[in-house]
């Protein structure tokens, strides 16, 4: 049906449901996730990093009062760069961004806070879409569930896992190239 013959509610549902559609191809898998999707997340991403603040993913808590004293968090200016591993856009930049109470000097970070030099996981890290594992990495975490099923079942060491997490986004070839390309510069 031309969408000029929709009334505004069927234009509602149609918006509704294409949303919907839209996440439930996250939620499935490689399978589904289209072509146009992925170009979409790639030039939306390397816009980013050419405006010089990493949009791939942005990682920062939801939480706006500390944790002990109640008031409410500053937002920290400063974005940090991390790099991504993403069980199906590949590796790419994100940005992270810290809140943290002046008073209690209290940190807080994507999953987890600072206080006194020690770092503290809150109980749901897990349950969240990234587990932050440094200050410059971050691990989209089906892809953690899929290397820890792989190492539980003893099908594959992690460097296995690993072969073959960049095999798959074609990273080896990617590292091969730019070898040959600084051999290639060196010979001039
Ligand atoms: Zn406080």
């Amino acid at each position: 049906m031309p969408q000029e013959e929709l009334s505004n509610e069927e234009k509602l549902c149609a918006d509704k449901f294409a949303s919907e559609t839209r996440s439930l191809m996250f939620l499935h898998g490689n399978g589904v996730l289209t072509e146009g999707l992925k170009e979409n997340f790639r030039v939306f991403h390397d816009f980013s990093v050419r405006s010089g603040v990493p949009m791939g993913s942005v990682l920062i808590t939801n939480r706006d009062q500390c944790r002990k004293c109640t008031r409410v968090l500053q937002v920290d200016d400063k974005t940090h760069v991390i790099v991504i591993y993403h069980i199906y856009f590949g590796s790419y930049l994100g940005s992270r961004i810290t809140k943290w109470c002046r008073k209690c000097k209290i940190y807080e970070h994507y999953g987890y806070w600072t206080e006194g030099g020690n770092r503290y996981f809150n109980e749901d890290c897990l349950e969240q879409d990234f587990l932050l594992t440094s200050e410059e990495t971050a691990y989209h975490i089906p892809l953690l569930e899929e290397c820890e099923s792989l190492l539980v079942v003893g099908a594959v060491p992690f460097s296995t896992f690993a072969s073959s997490y960049n095999r798959r986004f074609k990273y080896a070839n990617l590292e091969s190239s730019s070898r040959t390309l600084k051999v290639k510069r060196m010979k001039r």
